[in-house]
């Protein structure tokens, strides 16, 4: 745990083993069992964290439904509330530093991606939801018989909440799901992902500070199959918000079934990019870029189908590849680096086994194609990867790598890109590159998927719909969508005559 002493995160790290944060107190869990978190650019141990499992949970549970019933937050005046939420905004941005190096320590990621994207996004995303807490209301209904009935709706929380988020953004992840959920006067309890349990943590102690009162907001660290299975399972959980694999996102889907807990989740994806001969690019290279190597490809939305018409294929394939050539690999904490290193070792077999896959199926590798040697073979580094000649029907052109790996395929025409583009189980985002108006908008009308980004890519706002079609999801978090999913619509009906 060879921490250097100059960075800011230093004395949080410090303190390990990191404990559970459970109405409003740090405990061990009940096991008493730790696990430990990684550095992935080095594979050495970054600190110990409390292994929470079902006890653990039901505590946690068991003090988010205290707090909820005692009104403690959800009885504050609302103006109240969306300072207190304001103010979380504020802390994260006083502490950006601490967050920022946390986690490119515990994810690999950049850490000057942090400081421009994760952290301000983190931060404007408590903003946002402050501004909706005291805007929150029901409507009168036009019912028929006016004047002799008086037919009203209230917003009311759904209750204890439980969010099940990721590795690949960790704050963001639980930024997007607990600023909305507190918004709406809900209790939480957070599970982070065991690969990157730290900034939940670090983010309990803001909202400590914040004076959200106890039991509001809980964490429980643990791994997915014990902590998060009874979560997932758990009949004192009103909702579960759920941020990963299909796979898991299905496991939950069971998992609810036994009190019917409203379920919300935002699946894998297999998005399309898709560069017309029209658009400008060198700025379709760069989103090409954007889309895959972003986060090191470890993001849902990553652009990781590169549809490119005909004509400009083989122009646009070299302009990807020198990008992908010249990427900075180095540890997330290097503000030089520009890709890290993926999240765990596991994952490094996983997109290594794609690659492979790729090759075997006889696609041609234009950059990269292999794990990253040197100074950074003890990390898991894997190089920016190209393959160019892939068709539809390959594995790499199907399956989530999550991974900077990128499948390009060629186009004819718009019929013959919509077809392709649309052949997924997926439908989380797409990105159409075009200087023709007419036909960005008709190709964003004909795409399934939740986003589409025009002359863009993996742009977000808080204010920004966000969730996906088809197997990458139910329901739309972030702008007014999520307050939907975390309140109860009451209707309320009156015999005035
Ligand atoms: P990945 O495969 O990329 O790690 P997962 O979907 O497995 O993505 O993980 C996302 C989150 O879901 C993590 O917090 C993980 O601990 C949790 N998780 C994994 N398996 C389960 C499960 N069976 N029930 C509930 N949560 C789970
Ligand atoms: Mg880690």
């Amino acid at each position: 745990m060879a921490v250097a002493d100059n960075l800011a995160v230093a004395p949080f790290l410090r303190s390990s083993p990191k404990k559970l944060f459970i109405g409003g107190r740090w405990f061990e869990a009940a096991s008493g069992k730790t696990f430990p978190t990684f550095d992935p650019s080095n594979g050495e141990v970054l600190a110990e964290v409390a292994e929470g499992d079902r006890e653990d949970i039901d505590r946690a549970v068991k003090a988010a439904r205290a707090s909820f019933e005692s009104g403690s937050w959800r009885e504050l005046p609302p103006a109240e509330r969306a300072r207190i939420l304001w103010k979380v905004g504020d802390l994260i941005e006083e502490r950006a530093a601490e967050f920022a190096e946390l986690d490119s320590l515990d994810n690999g990621k950049p850490i000057n991606e942090m400081m421009l994207a994760d952290v301000p996004l983190s931060a404007a995303t408590f903003r946002y939801y402050a501004g909706w807490v005291t805007k929150l209301g029901g409507q009168t209904g036009s019912i028929s018989f006016p004047g002799q009935w008086l037919n009203y709706t209230l917003r009311e929380p759904v209750g204890v909440v439980g969010q099940i988020i990721p590795w690949n953004f960790p704050l963001m992840m639980a930024a997007w799901k607990v600023a909305p959920a507190l918004a709406c006067s809900n209790s939480v309890v957070l599970k982070p992902a065991e690969q990157t349990p730290l900034s939940a943590l670090l983010l309990a102690e803001v909202i400590q500070q914040a004076e959200v009162p106890p039991g509001v907001f809980n964490v429980v660290t643990g791994f997915g199959e014990t902590a998060g299975a009874a979560l997932a399972e758990h009949q004192g959980v009103d909702k579960i918000a759920f941020t990963g694999s299909t796979e898991v996102g299905k496991l939950i889907v069971k998992a609810s079934v036994g009190n019917l807990k409203r379920v919300s989740l935002e699946l894998g994806g297999k998005s399309p990019n898709i560069v017309f001969s029209d658009a400008d690019l060198s700025r379709a290279a760069s989103g090409a870029y954007l889309g895959i190597f972003f986060n090191q490809g470890e993001v849902c939305s990553a652009g990781s189908r590169l549809f490119v018409q005909e004509k400009v294929y083989d122009d646009m394939i070299d302009r990807v590849s020198n990008i992908a050539n010249e990427l900075v690999l180095g540890p997330g904490i290097d503000p030089m680096t520009q890709m890290g290193p993926l999240v765990s070792e596991e994952q490094l077999k996983r997109v290594l086994g794609y690659i492979d896959a790729g090759k075997k199926e006889g696609a041609t590798v234009a950059a990269g194609g292999e794990r990253a040697g040197g100074e950074l073979s003890h990390g898991y580094f894997v190089k920016p990867t190209v393959f160019a000649q892939v068709n539809g029907k390959m594995q790499i052109a199907r399956e989530e790598i999550f991974g900077p790996v990128l499948a390009a395929i060629p186009f004819d025409d718009e019929d013959d890109l919509i077809a392709k583009a649309n052949d997924s189980v997926y439908g989380l985002a797409a990105g159409v590159w075009t200087s023709d108006v007419k036909r960005a908008h008709r190709v964003a009308r004909a795409l399934k998927a939740g986003t589409v980004w025009v002359n863009c890519y993996n742009v977000l706002d808080p204010a920004m719909a966000w969730g996906g079609y088809k197997q990458s999801g139910w329901a739309r978090e972030l702008g007014p969508y999520a307050l939907d999913l975390y309140t109860e619509v009451k209707s309320v009906l009156m015999d005035l005559s």
